[in-house]
């Protein structure tokens, strides 16, 4: 009992972790060597390890605690669900009174005629479902042939076999023989590390139209849907031009096909609206979310669909949900983030005053030796590191080397950031102050700083 908060000595939990762990998206071996950090407590944006530090979460987690840690609120309705109704289901003819509420509540709060909610357990298995759920409905209105579903190079759409399948990540269809059949790619809207001499609005275009130019090659009429994160996160939060959305809304609409925008990490203030579908004025036939739903507090994840999507579905039986879709204790805890969320005015906090104070001291970093460019919308940024600012070139060395090296400097001076390849990322709770801003810019600029000087002592700073 007393081992959760009179834990053991740091060496053996990491050797314990060692033995018996298996970490995601982690070479466990390397890990070993050096031993996880071990988290034990949090409160705001602040973790606390197993040594006492403390340390600053500039990514809310995995994108994901949105309100801060250590909000009492949320433990109490769990408990209190718990022991009113730890479980039941919704399948056969039964529902509970916090999946009806929290599917009010986010039929209310997203845009449109988004009013209907399939509960899933995160995100990657809401994707699954809408894979799914696509096909379902154009099997539904008689055309069963459109079945290919379009996603971009690079996208990040979670780790099941649905998720990685509908994801860009190469390094990930490597591993389990993936994508599934009827996945197709267009490449990312990623002006920096690919528009060349473009200007950034006509190379959005340009990458808006590979959609029409990949419509046309399979037939419009293979064609089920478009799936794309308004912000991509996992990928390096790389923030489109602005031309681009707009060109994809268009194609979408003129070739019929669905999209669905998912908004696992850009929902729930991230980007200082609700939903990234608001920051770009996009009207999406089904939304993913997950992440901030909950604050990152339990599990729950959710398709938010259409009146169009939803009333053709409802023509049959779905043969489709998870034994925990809308867990009760899930839902409750996501109403109580969502009540927190908005009677605290978080998230118009962070679109009037936090994200522009983030974005002002984010830009100021543009001006250190190797940050090649800074991209922020919101409370999610990124910053990228090339050895030549003029002709963003990437390093010569492997792609992540230097990345990996600003983070490990981020990670002594106890703040977490993360890299993607050589991009540097922030996410961080919607609930950082101005001061707890400049905190996290001041050991941001310290962590570029004691990076460079190893990079150039390693010779690194080379264009490749
Ligand atoms: C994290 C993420 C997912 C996967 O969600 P899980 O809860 O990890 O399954 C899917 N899409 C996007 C955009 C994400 O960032």
């Amino acid at each position: 009992m007393n081992k959760i908060t009179n834990h053991l000595p740091t060496a053996e939990l990491q050797a314990i972790d060692a033995a018996h762990h298996m970490h995601p998206f982690t070479t466990d071996n390397d890990l070993k060597q050096h031993g996880a950090r071990v988290i034990t407590s949090a409160d705001g944006i602040w973790l606390k390890d197993s040594e006492g530090e403390q340390i600053l979460d500039a990514m809310a987690g995995l994108w994901c605690v949105n309100i801060g840690y250590g909000r009492d609120e949320l433990a109490d309705v769990a408990a209190r669900q718990m022991r009113e109704l730890p479980y039941y289901n919704t399948f056969f003819q039964t529902t509970h009174v916090p999946a009806i509420a929290l599917a009010q509540k986010l039929a209310e709060l997203a845009p449109g005629d988004l009013n209907h909610v399939f509960y899933a357990n995160g995100g990657s298995d809401a994707n699954d479902t809408n894979i799914r759920m696509i096909r379902t409905y154009w099997a539904e209105k008689g055309q069963p042939e459109r079945d290919v579903i379009i996603s971009r190079w690079n996208a990040y759409h979670g780790s099941t076999i649905g998720g990685t399948s509908l994801g860009g990540m190469k390094g990930m269809h490597g591993q389990g023989s993936l994508p599934i059949p009827g996945i197709e790619f267009i490449d990312q809207p990623n002006w920096y590390a690919e528009g060349g001499d473009m200007a950034p609005e006509e190379f959005g275009l340009e990458r808006a139209r590979q959609l029409e130019a990949k419509i046309k090659e399979i037939g419009p009429d293979r064609v089920a849907a478009f799936i794309g994160e308004p912000i991509q996160g996992a990928g390096g939060v790389i923030v489109p031009p602005e031309s681009y959305w707009p060109e994809i809304q268009r194609i979408c609409q003129k070739y019929d096909i669905l999209l669905v925008l998912d908004e696992v990490i850009t929902g729930f203030g991230r980007t200082g609206n609700w939903f990234g579908t608001q920051t770009y004025d996009l009207t999406p036939d089904i939304i993913t979310v997950a992440k901030g739903l909950s604050s990152g507090y339990v599990p729950i994840g959710a398709s938010i669909v259409s009146d169009k999507v939803a009333s053709v579905l409802a023509a049959t039986e779905f043969n489709h949900g998870y034994t925990y879709s809308g867990h009760p204790v899930a839902c409750a805890v996501a109403l109580e983030n969502l009540r927190i969320l908005e009677e605290e005015g978080i998230v118009d906090r962070v679109g009037a005053e936090t994200a522009p104070y983030l974005a002002e001291k984010w830009h100021s970093l543009a001006d250190h030796p190797f940050v090649g460019e800074t991209k922020i919308v919101g409370m999610m940024a990124s910053l990228a590191l090339t050895p030549d600012k003029d002709s963003r070139a990437p390093f010569a060395a492997d792609a992540g080397t230097v990345g990996y090296i600003t983070r490990e400097r981020c990670f002594a001076n106890n703040m977490i950031m993360r890299h993607v390849g050589d991009r540097m990322v922030i996410s961080p709770p919607l609930v950082i102050t101005k001061a707890e801003i400049d905190t996290l810019i001041d050991r941001a600029r310290t962590s570029l700083d004691e990076a460079y000087e190893i990079v150039k002592e390693k010779g690194l700073m080379v264009a490749g």
